[in-house]
């Protein structure tokens, strides 16, 4: 199964993506972690996407799609996959299909995690206390957002052309959530089996 994790920050897509992995076996495709490591690790790239992701921009679709296709070429890959954060930006879901459509594959699934933009806020500010992430205060979180309606967005109406789009609904614990998301991609196991 290829799956891409849709959703706006702090909607609970990184706690879900994990359980998904676990369960089904397959990589946890991270870009934000991707960046995160490079800069940490100070590496060339990281230093450029530095400056580019600085107060919640994103970083260049060039680089960002360069770095996914290397990391789907790899072998634990051939088997299916959770892209978490990519693609963000009609560019980059454009150039992702294409690079599928080489080997003759197709994203099988969009998980759409929604829940409304009050408690989106609540969550990220209260995960931005917990963890110290830099890249979290009140003025990146909403800049963040806005990123996302602006730029992320409209892949969700992309990927509901092509059917693949599954909404799930964000609010519950997490054990609710996980099984509304284990319901559809089963559906989506049994329709491509059909
Ligand atoms: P995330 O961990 O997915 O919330 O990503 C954290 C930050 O990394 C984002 O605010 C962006 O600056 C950058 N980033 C992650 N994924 C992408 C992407 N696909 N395209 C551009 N920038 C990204």
């Amino acid at each position: 199964m290829r799956i891409i994790f849709l959703g706006p920050p702090g909607v609970g897509k990184g706690t879900q993506s994990q359980k998904l992995v676990d369960s089904l076996h397959i990589p946890h495709i991270s870009t934000g972690e991707m960046l995160r490591e490079a800069i940490r690790q100070k590496t060339e790239l990281g230093l450029k996407v530095a400056a580019q992701m600085e107060g919640g921009r994103l970083a260049a679709d060039e680089i960002v799609v360069q770095l996914v296709r290397q990391r789907l070429a790899q072998s634990d890959c051939r088997n299916g996959y959770l892209l978490d954060g990519f693609p963000r930006t009609l560019p980059q879901a454009a150039s992702l299909d294409l690079a599928l459509a080489v080997d003759d594959e197709a994203i099988d699934a969009v998980l759409n995690l929604t829940v409304d933009q009050d408690e989106l806020f609540r969550r990220l500010m209260d995960r931005a206390k917990k963890e110290d992430r830099g890249d979290d205060n009140e003025e990146t979180i909403r800049k963040r957002m806005e990123v996302y309606d602006d730029m992320t967005f409209p892949l969700i109406n992309y990927y509901h052309e092509q059917q693949v789009l599954h909404r799930i609904d964000g609010l519950g614990t997490v054990e609710e959530v996980f099984e509304r998301i284990l319901g559809v991609l089963k559906k989506v196991e049994q329709d491509k089996k059909a």
